[in-house]
């Protein structure tokens, strides 16, 4: 890899390298022109660097945007196959370094090694999926209303793109705009969170060795204001991929409307599950869990509100809690553990204060609530598993997105109640319903207000071909994820082709 080391601090009684890794402009690792850096410490044990970044600034934004611009004359001619051979490539690479970026993900964001092994395989089979899209790009071709008249559209790429991405998949969401972004032939600058950088360095790193030239892929890290502003505001940039919150949404997507960029927003979520009364109740308990606590709860499409009919209401409470009680909590490298810490310090004393608003309106919490900080704990950002009953859905707790362990249980009378209950909210990211009633589970698909539902399972689990997004305060209506990419990172252009040999008129020319 193109970086330095230095040697890092001592940790638990040995010594470790903590990589310093630079910009990435133009096929060149550079500092950033500001001279500063920022650390990314692992939150289970925060004693440990994980790698040190460039705190980079507009100036080096402009000069990735230059390489950009260069790399674009070159990469928009390369023909769409082979960009895609070279996507596929990386995808095999990928492959063989699997374990080590699932490593490196779990250390510097936390989640368990399962999950991490899972957000590198994301972006293996967004890669496999990509590259065999760099063969259709298909667009239509139409009968013309003109006699001897040839009438088609095809797909061309938009130019520079900026993508700005979070830190809870930091590998994955990456992947989703940069490898659809390439095929496409546009070049790109990504900004990825500030806490997770090390992912995006391993994702360039295999594209690059897959062949990817200079200047279409670039990395300029650092923080939202300093980077992801500049990035947004620079008028050769045409496109603006963001993943993050609402809030910042808000602000990115007014950004690039002073410019007319293209603006693809995935955002925050607060996604129902609901049980009927007819539901297979030990799938619907173990799907909760793993819909509320996997990822530690910081998942867009985190299982965060659980309604349930009354009449299975008290059984599933039961057994809900029993098995959150039993959650392993831990450092994410040791395979038994079952949910790592939150992602850094404001993340934790959010979740805490979500706690106090809950038990300040009056719902009840069964289960957890404390940050773990002794022993094992004492050097992370650890909470307990945290379950609340009883919640009534305007309260805060059901309403506003917590990103942590904190699952709110709402009763429900029957399935349209709990429908009213699930779309009563600001946003639309994912959905679920458990039932054994066919009838139920489609008005259910029909009627639930969301980008994504489930029957069945938990709200979690997208897979890379569909479209992912959402509704409401989750988006502004683009999707990732299959053909709903590959239409955000290319423009149409109708063709026709006029061989009659005189002047036709559309729509004048007719015989009457
Ligand atoms: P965030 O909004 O704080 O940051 C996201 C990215 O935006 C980061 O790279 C950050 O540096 C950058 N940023 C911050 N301010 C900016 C500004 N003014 N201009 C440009 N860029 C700026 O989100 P986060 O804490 O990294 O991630 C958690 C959020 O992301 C949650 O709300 C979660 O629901 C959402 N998310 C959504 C999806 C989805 O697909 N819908 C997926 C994952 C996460």
């Amino acid at each position: 890899m193109a970086t330095d080391t230095l040697t890092g601090p001592a940790i638990l009684g040995g010594t470790t390298k903590t990589r310093v890794c630079k910009n990435f402009i133009d096929g060149e690792w550079v500092e950033s022109v500001s001279g500063n850096t920022f650390e990314d410490r692992n939150p289970a044990d925060t004693r440990e660097v994980v790698a040190i970044f460039q705190r980079s600034n507009k100036a080096d934004v402009d000069a990735a945007v230059d390489a950009a611009k260069r790399a674009f004359a070159k990469w928009r001619l390369v023909p769409a196959p082979r960009r895609a051979e070279m996507v596929f490539r990386a995808a095999e690479i990928l492959i063989e370094r699997k374990e080590d970026h699932a490593r490196d993900m779990t250390r510097e964001m936390g989640k368990v090694l399962k999950e991490t092994r899972g957000d590198v395989q994301e972006a293996i089979d967004a890669a496999y999926y990509n590259a065999g899209e760099g063969r259709r790009l298909f667009g239509p071709t139409v009968p013309s209303e003109l006699p001897n008249k040839f009438a088609m559209a095809v797909r061309q790429p938009i130019g520079v793109c900026g993508m700005i991405t979070p830190w809870n998949f930091p590998m994955a969401i990456p992947s989703w705009k940069l490898l659809p972004a390439i095929v496409c032939g546009n070049t790109c600058i990504i900004k990825p969170a500030q806490d997770t950088p090390l992912s995006t360095f391993n994702l360039v790193q295999a594209l690059t060795d897959a062949g990817v030239p200079k200047g279409v892929i670039n990395i300029v890290t650092g923080f939202g204001s300093e980077v992801g502003t500049p990035l947004t505001e620079h008028p050769t940039v045409r496109a603006i991929s963001l993943t993050g919150s609402s809030a910042v949404g808000k602000i990115v997507g007014a950004t690039a409307a002073q410019s007319f960029k293209h603006c693809s927003l995935e955002l925050g979520g607060k996604n129902p599950m609901i049980v009927l009364d007819d539901a297979n109740l030990e799938l619907a308990i173990e799907g909760g869990l793993w819909g509320a606590f996997g990822t530690t709860g910081q998942r867009c499409t985190a299982t965060s509100r659980i309604i349930v009919q009354k009449g299975v209401y008290r059984e599933f409470i039961e057994h809900f809690v029993a098995r959150a009680k039993k959650i392993k909590v831990g450092n994410g490298l040791d395979e038994t553990v079952e949910m790592g810490p939150a992602v850094n310090e404001n993340q934790l004393k959010t979740d805490l204060s979500y706690i106090e608003i809950a038990k300040t309106e009056g719902a009840k919490m069964v289960c957890g609530g404390n940050r773990l900080d002794k022993g094992e704990y004492q050097h992370g950002w650890f909470l307990e598993p945290t379950v609340f009953i009883d919640v009534d859905p305007k309260m805060r707790i059901a309403q506003e997105e917590v990103f942590g362990p904190v699952v709110s249980i709402i009763p429900c009378d029957d399935m349209a109640n709990a429908i009213e209950i699930a779309n009563n909210i600001e946003y639309g990211l994912s959905s679920a319903i458990y039932t054994k009633d066919v009838n139920k589970a489609f008005a259910a698909v029909r009627d639930l207000d969301a980008g994504i539902t489930y029957i069945n399972a938990p709200t979690i689990g997208a897979e890379v071909h569909l479209p992912f997004g959402g509704v409401k305060a989750t988006g502004n209506g683009h999707r990732e994820g299959g053909i709903g990419a590959i239409d955000f990172y290319t423009e149409w252009k109708a063709v026709y082709v006029d061989y009659s040999d005189k002047l036709q008129k559309a729509q004048i020319d007719r015989p009457e």
